[in-house]
């Protein structure tokens, strides 16, 4: 019922508000500036990754911490006093992590340290043994002759490059999920890659891979960086290495999780809505402090100083914790799914997920006549060490689903130096959450947030 009169009311708002130049006062840009010298001061944000971190640890999809996040997602947004908390359910196909275990066999018999990549196969029962074949790249087995890879366990070793804003990821990340397929495609038995970080550290990063219809489905695991260089170190050698590896990973059953949402409602246009968004699960190696723990704390701390203010802002804030995005955004895509109607109601969205580094540039997704209330926002941040940056946002990965639909996005660019060292890792735990540096997340999001909610106008629908 309540969806509904929600639903026609929209289509009123629809007609009008949809075409308006945007704007907003400086009363508003005032309170703005206010809040985010009160985020500075705050810790709501750390203590929020602290609990979820402790009580509830690793929470990968479909497993019992999947359970207990969405659990300790809804207690936590009712405890903070958000006005509207509500789960929606997204189902996916699960995977499970086993033993798994490596040793070079010959020449330099040594163990080796690995993890399976998400959704592997495990090895045949009693290990499996093979010579290596190492490609500099992908795309150099790509290009490898048929058969170039036959009977051997494949070895890509390319490094992911260090920078700020984490570009070094997407070239190397395809190795992680395009590897097993091609190495399959050439013969090989298995696949083993460089781990996909930027650290030199004796552990391996996990992260999904994916298989194809009709190529055979062959074990993929990654290996700690020193370990993929003590291999390279062996290659060089011009012997033939021979590798055993003992995993055990299985799929399992489909399960049902939920995208958990909790709402401040607007005052005057309670069915128009900024999102802020993080995702809830995480890998199960670490206890997801940074992946995506800050970006939990970061939304919510941001929506919950607006709670505190006398008055409830214009439009309502809906802060998203999304349900299995590691293994393929399925929260994302449920939730555009799920709304698909209503989204012209999305005034804009932004995804906190990147670590919990200062941010440092913001981006935006809006329509041409909107970008002068984008550059006021910016001004608010400024004192945070924020510049604008560009009109070609992507907003973050949970919002590509609705990116598609043509809505309005924000990216809050972290500095992600540091983040690939414990990306995926069990290395990623709330020690490596800087206070300081998430409070400033913090204090841009709470600027984002209520200028949104309060201004004039929309960024548009049905961008590109
Ligand atoms: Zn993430």
């Amino acid at each position: 019922m309540k969806a509904l009169i929600g639903l026609s009311a929209c289509l009123l708002v629809g007609a009008s508000a949809f075409a308006q130049v945007p704007s907003i006062d400086d009363k508003h840009l005032k309170i703005a500036a206010e809040l985010r010298d009160e985020a500075l001061k705050s810790s709501i944000g750390y203590e929020v990754v602290e609990s979820l971190t402790t009580e509830v640890g690793p929470r990968m999809a479909g497993t019992p911490g999947d359970a207990a996040a969405v659990k300790w997602g809804v207690a936590k947004l009712e405890e903070l006093g958000f006005d509207k908390v509500w789960t929606e359910p997204v189902t996916f196909p699960t995977w499970k992590r086993g033993t798994e275990k490596a040793e070079v066999i010959a020449p330099y018999p040594q163990p080796l340290v690995i993890t399976a990549l998400g959704f592997s196969v495990g090895t045949p029962e009693g290990g499996l043994t093979a010579e290596i074949v190492e490609f500099d790249t992908l795309e150099d087995l790509v290009n490898a002759p048929e058969g170039a890879a036959e009977g051997k366990i494949v070895f890509i070793k390319n490094r992911m490059k260090r920078a700020r804003d984490g570009s070094g990821y997407g070239p190397a990340v395809s190795a992680r999920g395009q590897g097993a397929v091609e190495a399959a495609r050439k013969g090989a038995v298995a696949i083993m890659i460089r781990s996909i970080g930027t650290d030199s550290h004796r552990m391996a990063h996990t992260g999904m891979m994916r298989y194809e219809e009709g190529v055979k489905r062959i074990p993929a695991v990654a290996l700690s960086a020193p370990d993929a260089d003590l291999l390279e170190n062996m290659v060089r050698r011009g012997k033939p290495i021979t590798v055993k590896l003992d995993v055990d990973a299985e799929d399992g059953p489909d399960y049902t999780s939920h995208n958990v949402i909790g709402e401040i409602r607007g005052s005057e246009k309670p069915d128009e809505y900024v999102i802020l968004a993080a995702h809830l699960d995480s890998w199960d190696l670490g206890t997801g402090a940074l992946d995506d723990g800050a970006g939990i704390g970061i939304t919510v701390a941001a929506a919950e100083l607006i709670a505190r203010l006398p008055e409830r802002p214009k439009r309502s804030i809906r802060v998203i914790m999304f349900a299995n995005e590691e293994q393929g955004l399925v929260g994302g895509k449920f939730y555009a799914e799920a709304h698909k109607d209503e989204l012209n109601r999305i005034i804009t969205a932004a995804e906190s997920d990147f670590g919990a580094g200062k941010i440092w540039r913001l981006d935006s997704r809006v329509k041409q006549e909107a970008i002068p209330v984008v550059e006021k926002m910016a001004k608010v941040m400024e004192p945070l060490g924020i510049s604008y940056g560009n009109n070609r946002a992507g907003g973050g990965p949970d919002l590509i689903p609705l990116r598609g639909y043509g809505i309005s996005v924000f990216s809050l660019r972290q500095d992600g130096t540091d983040y690939f060292d414990y990306h995926h890792t069990p290395d990623d735990t709330f020690d490596k959450v800087d206070k300081e540096a998430l409070d400033q997340n913090t204090a841009a999001y709470v600027v984002f947030a209520y200028i949104v909610a309060q201004m004039e106008g929309d960024f548009g629908f049905g961008l590109e």
